[in-house]
């Protein structure tokens, strides 16, 4: 079945740098609403930045092209979302098995692991108005249908449905973690930039995956 290599991430990477550039008004519109503005430009040095470490010859296996990823959006991104969009993927690279590619169901686990460890950094959980409203669920979604048995393209495409919808749940809420924070109830009716973010993720996943 599926097998993803360092190729793929690639493709990841290349799909997401292509749908936050096209996103990036929307993000930095939704980050001017309850924060600084900048997260769509935080996004697209982040997709370039990323791009640029993983240049054109792919690394030798995929735990290695999520872990340069990861390294380069920890260190090199400004932001909130730099360091927790880094831990995303340095625990991908941390977990997923050290061969040439992996399997579907690895990259399932390493979702989880990922989630966890961007838990353990921003200590924000479901509801809080995050990047946490569009990846906890997307994970859960993932989780759920490749156990039963479900073949991954469906599974990922379930997960991306479940992200977008994840950011649209954050429009009503009042932010409790990052700067939105500060702006307590005036931080409601506006949908979170980094839910948004993390839904192109999991979109870019979907188109990555393919049919
Ligand atoms: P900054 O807020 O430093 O300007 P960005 O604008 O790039 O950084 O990112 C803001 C996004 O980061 C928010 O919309 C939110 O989704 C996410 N975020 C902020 N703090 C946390 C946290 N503690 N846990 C998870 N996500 C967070
Ligand atoms: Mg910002
Ligand atoms: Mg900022």
């Amino acid at each position: 079945d599926h097998r993803l290599d360092a190729r793929f991430v690639m493709r990841w990477i290349d799909i997401l740098d292509r749908l936050v550039v096209e996103a990036e008004p929307q993000l930095t519109e939704f980050d001017a609403a309850i924060g600084d503005a900048d997260h769509g430009a935080n996004m697209t040095r982040a997709t370039c930045a990323c791009k640029a470490v993983l240049g054109d010859v792919p690394p030798l296996t995929t735990a290695a092209a999520f872990s340069e990823v990861g390294e380069a959006l920890a260190q090199y991104i400004g932001g909130a979302s730099g360091p927790l969009y880094g831990a995303i993927f340095l625990a991908l690279g941390d977990s997923v098995p050290a061969t040439t590619d992996i399997g579907a169901g690895d990259l399932v686990a390493g979702m989880r692991e990922a989630l966890i460890s961007l838990h353990n950094l921003g200590a924000a959980v479901v509801g809080d108005k995050t990047m946490v409203d569009a990846i906890a669920p997307a994970v859960a979604e993932l989780e759920q249908l490749v156990s039963v048995g479900a073949p991954f393209p469906e599974a990922v495409a379930a997960a991306a449905e479940a992200a977008a919808r994840g950011a649209r749940s954050t429009i009503p809420l009042r932010a409790r973690k990052g700067r939105a924070a500060y702006l307590g109830p005036r931080s409601e009716g506006h949908q979170d930039p980094g839910a948004t973010s993390s839904a192109l993720l999991f979109e870019a996943l979907r188109l990555a995956v393919g049919p």
